[in-house]
């Protein structure tokens, strides 16, 4: 066997398409990909919840956090079109939502992945499994990889695309931060992001279980942080769905979910259609106010939430009181604490800062031959295809650098 001209440290969805696209270059036998699981791709499968949303048409930095002004130019080379293209050419046929969320055909990830998989075996990429890398130290002009078993291995080029903190079953448990940070690279403060948020149980238990489409805006000291459109899903003790998942990118430490559970009407819009209410039928218990406009125990929980409980009908209700109601269905605040857990999390706030990189080939400014790949680095996405497309897109730019080609803006 020839010498190993790059060595890949993760077979996930950026080491994958790194050790691919250098294997190009580079010929058979000359990438290894180094995991420290027995298989490649574990998360990659589970993503999307086996259907794995592999990219956005809409993907552009406005949908990222983090060291967004440095990953935009590569955000712009490497579009939606040039991650598909790659895929296309793999035979991986795509589909795409009304959204713009592009998945596999067939809707299994296993396809992703078997596309990749398939044709790193047939370049020759050589495969390494169980050898959670514990140290990469520069030697001989190159780099030694050094396993927690005590394997070792020595390449030219070592490029590491070792992922995050998120769901930590999925990855091998070692990660690549202190692998990063031994070679020259410093790691920022790290949270769990696109996880459920937290939220006071009393607030949360008699609505558990229950899902209600609303526009969700996301306060903070008095200032509106963001709002988006969604499904909120109400848990125990913590509120869910994508729209949640989006909010914990923008949280820190805590704020206050306001729910408008009636986007199409006004605020004014809601007052007059619960005032005509209150004419057309004055009999009406007040705890049903909102029974003719939202379900039914989501309404009965506002409306005990604004003090319409008992036996009392809506003729009771004076003006001020439809105003608060009118108010509350336009502006349901729940109290809102960022991150429940890194076993919950989809993505790593944080990671190696990206000016640490030479961003058009993912080459580290610190240490020469050595790339890196991923969410290992400082940039989250919001759902929808975001944080795959950035492992695709600088597992793409690292690979072909690490194959001898040129930048990929
Ligand atoms: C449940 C879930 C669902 C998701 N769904 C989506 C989705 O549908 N769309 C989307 O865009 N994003 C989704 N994501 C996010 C997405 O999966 C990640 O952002 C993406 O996988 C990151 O790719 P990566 O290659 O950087 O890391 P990973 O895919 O995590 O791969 C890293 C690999 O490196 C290995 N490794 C780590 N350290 C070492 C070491 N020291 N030695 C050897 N090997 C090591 C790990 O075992 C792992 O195989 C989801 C995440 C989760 C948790």
């Amino acid at each position: 066997m020839g010498r190993i001209g790059l060595a890949v440290v993760g077979a996930g969805a950026a080491g994958l398409m790194a050790a691919l696209q250098a294997a190009k270059c580079l010929g058979p036998g000359r990438v290894a990909l180094v995991e420290g699981n027995p298989k490649a791709g574990k998360k990659l499968l589970a993503t999307g919840n086996g259907r794995c949303n592999l990219t956005n048409l809409h993907v552009g930095p406005g949908g990222y956090h983090g060291d967004v002004a440095l990953a935009a130019p590569l955000l712009l080379a490497c579009p939606a079109e040039r991650v598909l293209g790659e895929f296309e050419a793999l035979g991986l046929r795509t589909w795409a939502d009304p959204q713009g969320r592009v998945y596999p055909r067939s809707l299994q990830a296993a396809a992703v992945l078997g596309a990749l998989w398939g044709a790193c075996q047939e370049r020759g990429v050589l495969f390494y499994g169980d050898f959670p890398v514990k140290r990469v130290a520069p030697r001989d002009g190159g780099f030694c990889l050094e396993g927690e078993g005590g394997q070792r291995l020595w390449a030219e080029k070592c490029l590491l695309a070792c992922g995050g903190k998120a769901t930590p079953r999925q990855g091998c448990g070692v990660g690549g931060y202190g692998l990063a940070r031994g070679l020259g690279h410093s790691v920022t403060a790290l949270r769990p992001g696109l996880t459920a948020l937290a939220c006071p149980k009393k607030r949360t238990a008699p609505l558990k279980g229950m899902r209600a489409r609303a526009r969700v805006t996301l306060w903070q000291q008095g200032r509106e942080v963001w709002a988006e459109s969604g499904e909120v899903i109400f848990g125990d003790g913590r509120l869910s769905g994508i729209v949640m998942f989006d909010l914990s990118l923008r949280l820190r430490g805590s704020g206050e979910a306001a729910l408008d559970l009636a986007e199409e009407m006004g605020e004014g819009e809601v007052f007059s259609y619960l005032r005509g209410l209150r004419e057309a039928r004055p009999g009406l218990l007040a705890r049903d106010i909102f029974s003719g406009m939202l379900n039914l125990r989501l309404g009965q929980q506002l409306a005990k939430g604004l003090g319409f409980v008992g036996e009392g009908t809506v003729s009771s209700l004076g003006l001020g009181d439809l105003r608060r109601a009118a108010a509350q269905v336009k502006g349901w605040r729940f109290p809102v604490e960022a991150g429940t857990g890194w076993d919950d999390a989809q993505v790593t706030v944080g990671g190696v800062p990206l000016g640490e990189v030479d961003v058009g080939r993912m080459e580290s400014k610190r240490q020469k031959g050595l790339f890196l790949a991923g969410e290992l680095l400082d940039i989250q996405g919001d759902c929808g295809g975001y944080n795959l497309h950035w492992a695709w897109a600088t597992g793409l730019a690292a690979g072909r650098a690490a194959g001898g080609l040129g930048p990929v803006f």
